[in-house]
């Protein structure tokens, strides 16, 4: 194939090993820069960052950006959307901050978001959610809006292990559910099977409580429909409780215990809610959640659910990390329409910059990126797709990264 990859001389691989990351002053990170608008915001995006680290740490540290060829400019290029050398190279480097690619209509290829995702072994999905002002929310105090989402990602009802009402393993199901197990189940039902392991659910409780110590959030909420699935979702909630009282003892302290009359002073509280309720809960008590932790499938509506309350696809970050490596990026897509035109918002993969900043350890630069979106959206320097709700004349993509820097 026709790309060659030379890593930048002066960097070191950022070390993630047990979920634990050892990042080098200089460290490699690796880009995609995506298709449709992906280009503009990822650049825009890296200057942001760029800015944030200098601002942060002066000269001592400093990100070695090294660009992953996917998508359509590897189709270009290579042929290929997804290159072996590409592969090879995420595989090694480990950390990638990945503009939005186009999966195309038909064509019966995997997403290439999926295959980055299992390259990097990535089993929790991350989505903060965080109000700015000048957002068009559709609750009455969206300024109280802070969550992160962590989705477990490997596990549960979406691994799609079902089988048609007729095919002939449905009928063996049935028939072994009815004679060894003495379960009823429809002549005319389809099957579904919903394997929730302790190993899956104490990896990603162990990552969201880390994460959550890190940031100095307050609490880890473990949503789940424990009443009804007791071994499934019901032991979600106790495997979960189970690691944040076993391997972090002294930082932590469950709801039941503060009941009982210990201190929640300086600790993290652990608490857990039932699905259904948890959905009622953010949007009439939003300021009593911080991290929220959830199964596959819960964790798929509730993100959604909390991205909504914000009421901007354009803003939200998010990142799929696993014990070793992740990979950060917007939420939103390709944006077709915007393409090429300097009008898309950078702010979603900027956030998901912010995230991988958080991981690497650098929380002081971000912090600083945070800071700079509130402060710039505050002085109305916003891009079209806001500045249209806020009567404002709208910055492009690139200015509205240069006030960043500039805020900085
Ligand atoms: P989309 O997110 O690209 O667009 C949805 C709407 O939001 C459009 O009106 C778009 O113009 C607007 N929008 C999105 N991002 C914006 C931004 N940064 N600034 C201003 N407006 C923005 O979703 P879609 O149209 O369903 O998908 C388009 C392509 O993106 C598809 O090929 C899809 O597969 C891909 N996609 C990729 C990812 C990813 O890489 N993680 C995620 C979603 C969709």
């Amino acid at each position: 194939s026709m790309i060659k990859y030379n890593p930048p001389e002066d960097g070191e691989p950022i070390k993630v090993e047990g979920g634990v990351w050892q990042t080098p002053n200089k460290p490699i990170v690796l880009f995609i820069e995506g298709d449709g608008i992906g280009p503009e915001i990822t650049r825009a995006a890296m200057s942001v960052i760029d800015k944030a680290v200098e601002r942060a740490y002066k000269s001592s540290r400093q990100i070695k950006w090294m660009e992953a060829i996917v998508g359509e400019k590897a189709e270009k290029m290579a042929g290929n959307r997804f290159p072996q050398e590409s592969v090879d190279l995420i595989q090694r480097y480990r950390v990638v901050l990945k503009g939005p690619l186009e999966t195309p209509v038909g064509g019966g290829f995997r997403s290439l978001n999926v295959t980055i995702r299992l390259i990097l072994d990535a089993y929790a999905n991350i989505r903060p959610v965080k109000y700015m002002k000048g957002l068009e929310s559709p609750l009455r105090n969206p300024e109280k809006v802070d969550l992160i989402i962590v989705r477990e990602n490997t596990d549960d009802l979406y691994r799609g292990i079902e089988w048609r009402w007729d095919s002939p393993e449905a009928v063996k199901l049935r028939d072994f559910l009815r004679r060894e197990l003495k379960v009823e189940i429809e002549d005319d039902a389809g099957i579904g099977v919903k394997p929730i392991s302790k190993y899956k659910t104490q990896r990603v409780a162990r990552m969201a409580i880390r994460y959550a110590l890190q940031n100095g959030r307050r609490s880890v909420t473990i949503m789940h429909k424990g009443n009804i699935m007791k071994y499934t979702e019901g032991a979600f909630r106790e495997w979960a409780y189970e690691v944040a009282v076993k391997e972090f003892r002294d930082k932590v302290v469950t709801e039941e215990e503060v009941s009982k009359g210990a201190s929640q002073a300086g600790r993290l509280l652990i608490n857990d809610r039932i699905a259904d309720n948890m959905f009622q809960q953010i949007i009439t008590r939003t300021e009593s959640y911080d991290v929220i932790l959830a199964p596959n499938l819960d964790g798929d509506y509730i993100s959604d659910a909390a991205g909504a309350l914000i009421g901007n696809i354009g803003v939200l970050g998010g990142a799929n990390v696993g014990d070793t490596g992740g990979m950060f990026e917007a939420v939103h897509g390709t944006a077709p329409k915007y393409a090429g035109k300097n009008v898309a918002n950078p702010t979603g993969i900027i956030r998901g910059g912010e995230l991988m900043l958080r991981f690497m350890g650098w929380t002081e630069a971000a912090n600083l990126i945070d800071k700079a979106i509130n402060e710039a959206v505050n002085q109305r320097k916003v891009t079209q797709d806001l500045a249209r709700f806020m009567n404002v004349q709208a910055l492009g993509t690139k200015e509205f990264a240069q006030a960043l820097t500039q805020i900085m």
